[in-house]
Formats: structure tokens, sequence, C-alpha cells
């Protein structure tokens, strides 16, 4: 039964909201998950599920259905000019798992959402946050129903995971500084015949920017590219078969100026964006979700400085990540011509340095920096 006094209220029923959710109900705490959408999203989005985050999810079971369900990762080529110029292994994780385990992110929360209803607990849907004040003991949230209704509900904790446009951040008044790429990044899930090899990952250095490919699942691969024409350029490559998803969106890097204010804290995309490249926006979202269960369970327990402890050690985190990843992208992306230039000699170069392919293999992992729960 719907409780009116949960211990958390959870906003947004994405991988970190739902990660949250299954991780305090693992601890017994209780939980309300509401998100504003009436079904489920269905399209891949994030496909690589990083070793971290295998490791975070496994006392769940769900650690084990992804990577029964999924494919592991065996390495990244790059490709210029139709040559191979560098090849890149992922040795498996201390785990012996691969560091990185492709499933359409569609799965992956619905792996998630199937392990929390075991729990006893569903995602309320077509259930929108409105608003929320709170004060030394307690969150008042405002909700809209998609029948109309509003509720006012009260909860000793809130966790808003309600994405990169977030109602929880707006209600909270803060900053979400950053900068982005002028241009569109497009992207495509396209069934394809070609003699890449299925089980790495591939980017192509390209004139006008790059193409990054990886394969979803038997012959659809996922391609994202910021060139003039990528499926152009991959038909040199081999034949494409149909399109599955189609779309296309702008890169930010941006962190908010807090992880949380007193009873309220944010993760996943509420609290950061970047580029997809390194993969790591979903796999940090969730990362977020247990760190914050970790220490919302001691808050609930009396110890309200846990609270602290999430926003200043997220906050942390996710301006290392998100710098760290900006960069990244301001290297592969290709523009303006001198930094292609820059990209075209060094990294096929630089990529054979020991401390080059340490730094790609932690980054591919989640492992770039510590766990911490505690400071
Ligand atoms: C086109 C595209 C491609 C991507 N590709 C990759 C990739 O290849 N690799 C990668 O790592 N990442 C990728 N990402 C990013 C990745 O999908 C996100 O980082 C991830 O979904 C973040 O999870 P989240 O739970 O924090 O937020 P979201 O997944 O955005 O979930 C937020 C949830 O909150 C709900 N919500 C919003 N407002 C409210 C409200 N007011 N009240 C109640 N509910 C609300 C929404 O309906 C949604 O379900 C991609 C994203 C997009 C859009």
């Amino acid at each position: 039964m719907r409780s009116t006094h949960p211990d958390v209220l959870i906003v947004g029923a994405g991988p970190t909201g739902l990660a949250a959710a299954l991780l305090l109900a693992h601890r017994r705490v209780a939980v309300r998950i509401i998100d504003t959408a009436r079904v489920a999203a269905t399209t891949s989005k994030a496909l690589a599920v990083n070793s971290r985050t295998l490791e975070m999810l496994q006392s769940t079971g769900v650690s084990d259905q992804i990577v029964s369900e999924g494919w592991p990762v065996r390495g990244a080529t790059l490709h210029e000019d139709g040559h191979d110029v560098l090849a890149f292994d992922l040795p498996p994780a201390q785990d012996a798992r691969s560091l990185m385990t492709v499933l359409p992110q569609a799965r992956t929360e619905a792996l998630l959402a199937k392990a929390l209803a075991a729990k006893g607990v569903t995602v309320e849907r077509g259930v929108t946050f409105q608003s929320l004040s709170q004060d030394l003991t307690e969150v008042t949230a405002t909700l809209q129903h998609a029948d109309g209704g509003a509720e006012q509900v009260t909860s000793r904790l809130l966790f808003g995971a309600d994405g990169a446009r977030s109602a929880t951040r707006a209600a909270l008044k803060l900053d979400f500084p950053g900068s982005g790429l002028a241009e569109p990044w497009l992207l495509w899930d396209v069934a394809m015949q070609t003699s890449f090899d299925l089980d790495r990952a591939h980017i192509l250095f390209e004139r006008d920017g790059f193409i990054f490919l990886l394969r979803l699942a038997d012959d659809v691969w996922r391609v994202i590219g910021n060139t003039h024409d990528p499926l152009a350029t991959l038909r040199r490559y081999g034949s494409l078969g149909q399109v599955s998803w189609e779309s296309q969106f702008h890169v930010s890097h941006r962190v908010a100026s807090q992880a949380g204010v007193g009873r309220v804290a944010l993760g996943g995309d509420a609290a950061h964006i970047h580029s997809p490249i390194g993969a790591r926006g979903m796999n940090l979202g969730i990362e977020d979700a247990y760190v914050y269960a970790d220490c919302a369970a001691d808050a609930l327990a009396g110890d309200m400085g846990r609270m602290n402890d999430y926003a200043a050690l997220r906050h942390a985190v996710h301006k290392s990540v998100v710098r760290r990843i900006g960069a990244l992208t301001r290297m592969v992306h290709g523009r303006p011509p001198w930094l292609r230039w820059i990209r075209d000699g060094v990294v096929p170069v630089a990529g054979h340095l020991s401390f080059a392919r340490q730094l790609m293999m932690r980054t591919a992992g989640g492992l770039d920096h510590p766990l911490k729960t505690r400071r």
C-alpha cells in the first residue's frame, strides 16, 4: 500500500531513481518512487554497464541478470582513413567480468524495476513532482497526478533523480553551470552487415569529426557521430538495414552547484550531464544512488551529518568526472581544425603509452575515482 509518510520520496524512475529505490528497499527503508511518464521508457539510450555498477548492484541480484542478458565488450579500435591505427583491449575486471557489458538502458531499467517490485515497491506513474518545502524534521512535496488530483506528501528525505531538466533542482534554486557544444550529435540504432569486429567498440576519426560504433545485439549497432553524414561513411564499411531508433542531441557539460540541501539530495542527470563518450551518464547516476542509500540509511537512523557527506562527496566526484569527460570529448570530436590536427597526430601515438591505456581502462570501468561513502 502507498505510504503518505514514506521515509524517502524518490522523484524520477530512470536508472538513478530505480537503483536508489532498490538499494534503500534492500535496507528495509520505506520508499515511494514516482515518475511523470505514464509508461516506462523503451529507447536504448545508455548501452554500457560498467564493472563498478555491477559491483554495486551485486547484492540485489540485478548484476547477474545484466551479465547474462548483455554481452562483454572486448576492447576498442580506432580507425583513420580506413586503417586500424590503435587497438585497445579491455581486460576483465577483478571479478573476471568485463569492464563493460552492453545492455540497452531500457532493459537495465526493466531489471531494476522488476527487482524493486519483488521488494513490494512499484513505480507510481503519471505523478509529477511540482514543489517542496523543508524544515529541520521533514520535507513536504506537492505532487500532481495525471487524473488531475493534487497530493501533498511528507517524507523524512527526498531524492531528486528527475533528469537533466530537474524540477527538484529548480525547487532548491540551484544553478546548473557549464557549457555546451554548438553542433548537434546524431544517433542511430541501425542494422548493419559489416567487417567491423563485432565484439569491440569502434571510433572513426573523420576529417569533419568522429563516428562511434558499438553493437547493441545481433546485427544492430549504435552509431553516434558529429560528421556531415555518418551513415554515408558507414556504407563504405558494409551494408545498412533498418533504422530502429534515430535521434539527435546537444552535448553539454554541467554540474549542479550543490548535490544536496538539508534533507533533499540530487542524483544522476539532475546533478550532472556530460557527453556519452566514456559511457558514464547512467553509471555515474547509479553510483550516486549507491552512495545515497548508504548515507540516507544513516541519516534516517539519526545521523543527519551523513546527508552533508553525500552532498560533499558526490559534488567533488561530479566535478572531476565531468571535467575529465569534457576534456576527452573536446579531444575526440575534432573541432575546430587545429584540435583535429592534434587529435589525429597525438591520439594514435599517446594511445600506446601505458599511462593513457590505464586511464582509458579506469574510465571505461568507472574506476577513475575511489568509491567513497564517507568523508
Ligand atoms: C538520446 C540519448 C542517448 C544517450 N546515450 C547514452 C550512452 O550511450 N551512454 C550513456 O552513458 N548515457 C547515454 N545517455 C545518457 C543516459 O541515458 C542518462 O545519463 C541516464 O538516463 C540518466 O539517468 P537518470 O535516472 O539520472 O535520469 P533520466 O533517465 O532522465 O530519468 C529521469 C526520470 O525522471 C522523470 N521525471 C522528470 N521530471 C519529473 C517530475 N517533475 N516528476 C516526476 N518525474 C519526473 C522522467 O520521466 C524520467 O523517467 C543518453 C541520453 C540520451 C537522451
